[in-house]
């Protein structure tokens, strides 16, 4: 059976458009933002606004998709005493594991099931409800969340306990950033052998170099018509999106003692282009600060 009430916390990018296919799936969805623009574009789609504790005291469920783990345990601490008892709490943001471990426990104590639940699949997939959730909790909070969840997206990974979801969410990212800036070398290499892109890419996505960097989402133009390389490098993903994962997941490697020396290398990589004022590019774009001369042919 649908809740009847959901609360959104978080109305930008993604959680505008999350919130409206919750919407236009039936849910009645009470939503909070800070932003006058976010909350104007989710009143359009549907969405009732209210302040965050208006929202959570009538919710049965909450659904948070917020820049940070800080964002989300402040919103948590305000909220927490005005939702109703046995509130299903999913959190949809990309944020570090301690902070959803953390999130987790501040609901167990006080009674309510939680998931975290970020996100693979962009605003295209936000809008277009076909996002991938990977999901941390226990199986009866997956099994109360699971309509709200397919309703924005079209597939569910129960990843494990609190803070699986966020685990899985920054190691396949950690794995994107690096195979992104490796298939981006591959070419640089190509272009100082004279060997056309092309030849490249029909051989590699033939061959051991066959990676979803390469052919879904090609760093140079041509081999792969819809890739972001054909479209000026618009976004996509944008690299300071890319830089936040591989931060998160460097500060996971010093937390755990793991060794990810890729990693490192790669959010150091990220963090010049950035800096370079790069920010808004698509991740993919990396290949322009690769070369010498910045072109992004
Ligand atoms: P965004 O900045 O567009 O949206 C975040 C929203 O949260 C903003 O509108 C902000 O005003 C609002 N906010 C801040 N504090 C709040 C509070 N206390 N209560 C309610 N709202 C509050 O960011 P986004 O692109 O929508 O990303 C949201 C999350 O999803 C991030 O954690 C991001 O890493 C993750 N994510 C983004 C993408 C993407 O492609 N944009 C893809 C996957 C995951």
């Amino acid at each position: 059976m649908k809740p009847t009430t959901i609360a959104f916390l978080g109305l930008g990018n993604m959680g505008g458009p999350m919130a409206g296919n919750l919407v236009r799936s039936g849910y009645a969805v009470t939503g909070f933002d800070p932003s006058d623009e976010a909350r104007a574009a989710a009143s359009e789609a549907g969405i009732r606004i209210a302040s965050a504790a208006e929202a959570a005291t009538q919710a049965e469920v909450v659904v948070t998709m917020l820049p940070s783990g800080s964002h989300l345990l402040a919103a948590l601490t305000d909220m927490l005493p005005a939702l109703r008892s046995g509130t299903l709490l999913i959190d949809c943001s990309t944020i570090d594991v301690d902070s959803a471990r953390a999130a987790h426990a501040l609901a167990g104590e006080r009674g309510h099931l939680s998931l975290d639940a970020p996100v693979s699949g962009g605003v295209g997939g936000a809008r277009a409800a076909t996002l991938t959730f990977m999901a941390g909790g226990s199986q009866e909070a997956l099994d109360r969340g699971r309509s709200v969840l397919e309703a924005m997206g079209r597939r569910i990974v129960h990843c494990g306990g609190a803070g699986a979801g966020q685990a899985a969410k920054i190691c396949n990212n950690m794995l994107l950033g690096i195979s992104m800036i490796g298939v981006a070398e591959a070419f640089v290499l190509a272009e100082g052998l004279g060997l056309s892109h092309q030849a490249l890419f029909d051989v590699a996505s033939t061959s051991s170099g066959q990676c979803w960097s390469l052919t879904a989402y090609c760093p140079v133009p041509g081999p792969v018509p819809t890739s972001p390389a054909n479209d000026g490098y618009k976004p996509g993903f944008a690299a300071a999106l890319m830089l936040k994962d591989l931060r998160l997941a460097a500060e996971a490697a010093t937390a755990t003692g793991s060794r990810t020396p890729l990693g490192a290398a790669a959010a150091e990589l990220y963090a010049a282009f950035v800096a370079a004022g790069e920010g808004g590019t698509d991740f993919s774009g990396i290949v322009r600060h690769l070369r010498d001369d910045g072109s992004a042919g």
